[in-house]
């Protein structure tokens, strides 16, 4: 059975640029007679709001999709716990000690001498990599840290040249050591990223097919990267366009963009919601 899901984040209202991926997923379940899964990823409980998973559970109702299924990470965190210690035991993370101000100062330092080696999603210039068993255990005891990915060491289990595919099967290669960096993977306030989640949840919840936007596609790599070591079937990706407002510029929860109650308070109707997208 074909399986999507739609994954927002409450850390605010819902705007467009999430509607639009909600339809997209459920546009796509409908054609494909797939099933279309509810996944709150209510994980970084200091931005999500218990009042924010209420709004949105009604306006996703009031849009009038309906899921087959539903869940919240916060229930699965023990799920989260088991992965993220077979990863650390497989020897493919190593703690990372530094606070984001030390990172991006080693990052400008580097920069400024002229050399840009600087790979990945989340760069970083591998300070706590140098650290053996032996320090990384004494600063354990007393210092908060993250888990970041060692490609060094995942490249050696996984081998250097990986690819996802996309809904047409098109194969999307990538090197492991060039186009990740060592991204983190447990962190250090919330203990989970959202890399590690949604990777446990698409393979656990038998996710066949990931339809989000195109912001995402930076962390497909990762994604796979994570399937391959832990042995998970990969689904296939769909990066939609982005919804702009007016004025080009992405809508962004953070930002004053239509969020779709101010759209419902001022009396839009679904239809006309579903319509203004191209559903
Ligand atoms: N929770 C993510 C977001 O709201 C989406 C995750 C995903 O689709 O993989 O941006």
């Amino acid at each position: 059975m074909k399986r999507t899901r739609f994954a927002p984040s409450p850390t605010g209202l819902l705007h467009l640029g999430n509607v639009y991926s909600a339809l997209a997923c459920e546009h796509w379940a409908k054609e494909h007679d797939a099933q279309i899964l509810l996944r709150v990823e209510d994980i970084d409980f200091t931005r999500c709001k218990p009042k924010h998973t209420k709004q949105l559970l009604d306006d996703l109702a009031w849009l009038g999709i309906s899921f087959d299924d539903m869940s919240f990470q916060q229930q699965r965190l023990a799920l989260y716990e088991q992965v993220l210690q077979q990863l650390i035991d497989m020897d493919v993370l190593y703690p990372c000690f530094c606070t984001r101000k030390e990172v991006d100062a080693a990052l400008l330092a580097q920069k400024e001498k002229g050399n840009v080696q600087q790979r990945g999603l989340d760069p970083y210039l591998g300070t706590c990599k140098q650290l053996d068993k032996q320090q990384q255990q004494q600063r354990m005891q007393k210092q908060a840290y993250a888990w970041r990915l060692d490609c060094e060491a995942v490249s050696q289990q996984i081998g250097r040249q990986c690819a996802w595919y996309d809904m047409q099967n098109h194969e999307h290669c990538f090197d492991v050591l060039e186009d990740i960096g060592d991204v983190i993977i447990g962190r250090k306030d919330i203990r989970f990223s959202y890399h590690l989640c949604v990777v446990v949840d698409d393979a656990k919840q038998g996710i066949t097919h990931v339809i989000r936007g195109e912001d995402l596609r930076s962390s497909t790599p990762v994604h796979r990267v994570l399937q391959c070591l832990l042995n998970y079937k990969s689904p296939q990706y769909l990066h939609h366009k982005l919804i702009t407002n007016q004025q080009g510029k992405r809508l962004a929860k953070s930002k004053a963009s239509p969020a779709l109650k101010s759209l419902r308070d001022s009396g839009a109707t679904a239809k006309q919601v579903r319509k203004s997208l191209g559903f």
